[in-house]
Parts: C-alpha cells; sequence; structure tokens
C-alpha cells in the first residue's frame, strides 16, 4: 500500500466520501491521536500537578512530556517557553495582555493588512489602550508589500506583529528578516504561525522572532488547545494576567508567589487530553517527516497550479507562480457569488471555504467581497483536485 493510502486510513471522516479541502480552517484528526486521548480518560483520567497517586504522576508525566515534545518541533531552546493555550487567537489575546504597560504613549505597532482578524483586533484594542500608533502595511502584486513593512520599522516602533503564512494568499512572509529590523530597534517581532506548523518546518530560535503563536486544530490535533512560545528572556520579565490554581507556589492570606515559568502562566486546570493529543499529532507527522509531507504537498500545488492556469475565468489571489507559498489557493469566477460555488461544491461532498476567512483586510484592499479558499492538509491527492475541478467546470459553465 502507498504511504498517502495509509495516511488516509487514519482520518475516519475520510471514508464517508468526502472531499475536505478545507485543512486551513481545521485539519482532519488522526485515529491515533483520538487512541492517545482515549487512552487517558480510560485509564489515568486525573489531574495534573497534584495528586500524588499514580494517575496523576502519569497525567504529569504525559503533560509535561507533551511540552517538551512541542518545544523540540518549533525549535524552542527550552520547554518552558512552551504555554499551553486554547489556540491562536486565545495565545494572541493573552500575550496582548501580557504585555500591556511595556510601552510609551506614541510609540506604533507595525499590522499588515493581510493578518487574521486574530493577529489584528487584539492589537488595535492593545494599540487603543496603550496609545499607539497603528501602521497598516498594504498588499504590492496582490500580496504583503514587505519592502514596505521593513521601511515602516523606526526607532518609535514598539511591535511588529506578522502572520508566518497569509490564511487566503497561502504565501510564506519572512519573518528572519522582519524580526532582525525589528530588534535593531528595539522592538519586539510577534508572530502568528496558525497557518505555518503544519506546512513548513518552524525554529523559532533561528527565526529571532520574541513569540509565537499556533493553534492544534490545524496540525491534526484536537480543537481547544494551542500553543503560545514566548523567548524566555521576555517571559521572565512577565507578569502573569491571570491568577488562580496551580499558577502560585503557596499563598498565605496576605501574600503569594508565583509558580515557576511556565506554570505560572497556565492558570487553572488546563486541557489534559487535549495537549497530550496535540503531542501525538505531532509525533505522528514526525514519524510520516517533512520530506514526504513537503514533496506532497509540492507535488498537490504544482498540479493545481496546471489546473488553475488552464482556466483564465479563475482569477487567483496571492500574486506569482515563483513567491514561496502552502498549498492554500484563494480564487474567484467572476459574476458567480462565492457562497453560490461553496454550496454548489457542497452538494457534491466537497469542502472548501468560502468569504472573506477572517481577513478583511485583504478583500477590502482588493476591492472584492470575498473568495473561494482551497486548502491542502497530508491526506489531500491529485484525484480530488480533479474532481473539483470538473464541478468547478460545470458550476462555470453551468452560470454562462
Ligand atoms: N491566524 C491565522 C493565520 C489563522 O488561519 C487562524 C485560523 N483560521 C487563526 C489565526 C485563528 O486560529 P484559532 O481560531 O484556532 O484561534
Amino acid at each position: 500500500m502507498k504511504l498517502i493510502d495509509t495516511i488516509r486510513l487514519e482520518f475516519s471522516p475520510l471514508i464517508q466520501d468526502i472531499i475536505y479541502l478545507d485543512s486551513g480552517a481545521s485539519a482532519l484528526t488522526p485515529n491515533v491521536v483520538l487512541d492517545a486521548m482515549n487512552t487517558y480518560y480510560r485509564e489515568y483520567r486525573s489531574n495534573i500537578h497534584r495528586g500524588l497517586y499514580d494517575f496523576s504522576e502519569r497525567a504529569t508525566t504525559e503533560y509535561e512530556n507533551a511540552r517538551e515534545t512541542i518545544a523540540q518541533f518549533i525549535g524552542a531552546n527550552r520547554p518552558e517557553e512552551v504555554i499551553f493555550t486554547r489556540g491562536t487567537t486565545d495565545g494572541i489575546n493573552m500575550l496582548a495582555e501580557l504585555l500591556q504597560d511595556r510601552f510609551e504613549k506614541g510609540q506604533n505597532i507595525i499590522i499588515p493588512v493581510t493578518e487574521h482578524h486574530s493577529n489584528m483586533l487584539p492589537w488595535r484594542e492593545f494599540a487603543r489602550r496603550q496609545g499607539l500608533e497603528i501602521r497598516y502595511i498594504g498588499l504590492k502584486g496582490g500580496i504583503l508589500d514587505e519592502l514596505a513593512l521593513l521601511a515602516a520599522i523606526d526607532e518609535k516602533t514598539a511591535l511588529v506583529v506578522i502572520g508566518h503564512i497569509s490564511n487566503v494568499l497561502g504565501t510564506i512572509h519572512d519573518a528572519k528578516k522582519i524580526s532582525d529590523k525589528a530588534h535593531k530597534v528595539g522592538a519586539l517581532c510577534i508572530v502568528d504561525g496558525a497557518q505555518a506548523v503544519a506546512h513548513i518546518p518552524i525554529s523559532v530560535s533561528d527565526l529571532g522572532i520574541d513569540a509565537y503563536a499556533f493553534s492544534g486544530h490545524k496540525l491534526y490535533g484536537p480543537t481547544g488547545i494551542g500553543v503560545l512560545w514566548v523567548n524566555y528572556t521576555l517571559l521572565q520579565n512577565l507578569k502573569p494576567h491571570r491568577t488562580g490554581g496551580d499558577m502560585v507556589e503557596y499563598v498565605t492570606l496576605d501574600t503569594m508567589e508565583y509558580a515557576p515559568i511556565p506554570q505560572r502562566f497556565e492558570a487553572g486546570t488546563p486541557p489534559i487530553a487535549e495537549v497530550i493529543g496535540l503531542a501525538r499529532a505531532i509525533q505522528w507527522t514526525q514519524d510520516i517527516g517533512w520530506e514526504f509531507i513537503q514533496n506532497h504537498e509540492q507535488e498537490l500545488i504544482q498540479y493545481m497550479w496546471q489546473q488553475i492556469v488552464s482556466r483564465p475565468w479563475i482569477e487567483l489571489l496571492g500574486g506569482e507562480k515563483s513567491i514561496p507559498r502552502i498549498g492554500c489557493f484563494a480564487f474567484t469566477i467572476k459574476g458567480i457569488h462565492t457562497h453560490d460555488i461553496s454550496y454548489l461544491l457542497a452538494k457534491q461532498s466537497i469542502c472548501v471555504r468560502a468569504g472573506q476567512h477572517c481577513a478583511s483586510g485583504i478583500t477590502e484592499k482588493l476591492g472584492i467581497a470575498g473568495s473561494i479558499r482551497v486548502t491542502f492538509g497530508i491526506y489531500n491527492t491529485v484525484e480530488e483536485i480533479d474532481i473539483l475541478m470538473r464541478e468547478l467546470d460545470s458550476i462555470y459553465h453551468k452560470f454562462q
């Protein structure tokens, strides 16, 4: 059996004869991940960091081992830099709270218009509260104008936020270059890795950034779990944003002392099964290996390009073929509403996303209402692209 067939067998929803082309919204979950979570619930379900009995010790060990797996996966220097969150949105909002009162009125924050709302709205609110000027960076040639971004960073820049990969255009941004420039003026560089972690190997240390947020559910893990990685030096200077159980070393009626990093940033009972599930998802993809994952995705990307180019009525967003990108294709078809397209595709069990994809800065700048977005996961095949294209042909001709 070919590796892709073995992979597909891990994903039960695929048995239902659907064509799932919406992994950018949320990837399917392999059975091994469900099994790992099930084992926790069936065999050692208990809280962590508390009980001295075997179950709780096992749960604590699995939870902390998961932190190490994730730290290694993203190239963190130490596991303590990994903080568990509910997802990217939660992580970025958390960071916006943790960074309060560090900057002065009149400083600025750089936000590309390509950002997902999760990496835009928390910073807009942050800027309003802290009196920072917002500098939006626009598009050039249909993609983020990275040169304009670099040029906008100046002595008054406090923060530069950047999506590692655009969730609409699929384009990969040069987070290292941006971070290097930000650091030259003493600014922080915060990266939204939601669309990157399942597609390209990451090393937060090599990128030299200050913080990186991502969600488990886009990485073949469960929902409700995410990671906020923060550079240890910065982390040491941050005051916990939430208080409660498990984040304190000791408490008297008058005093309290924080637990060590990272526990002080994880108040309350965390999503234990989900943490274990996310680590299992990462191990599973790593067993398959980046070589297969990336080669397979490139094959799909090249095939998709050929199909799109041979249909001039498909208007692709996101610039030229030579621009580094992942398997994420957003497009419009003149004269046909994106919701009509996605509805007709859904009737053929083809799952894609339609609309603004929570990144309305792009649609606003391009002057379009929205787009259809096709995103690939590890389980997709060229045969599925053929079926998608056949249906798009049929929709296009129906509307002529
Ligand atoms: N940023 C990007 C680039 C995304 O694609 C998404 C998910 N669509 C998010 C942030 C938000 O992720 P979550 O909903 O898991 O918090």
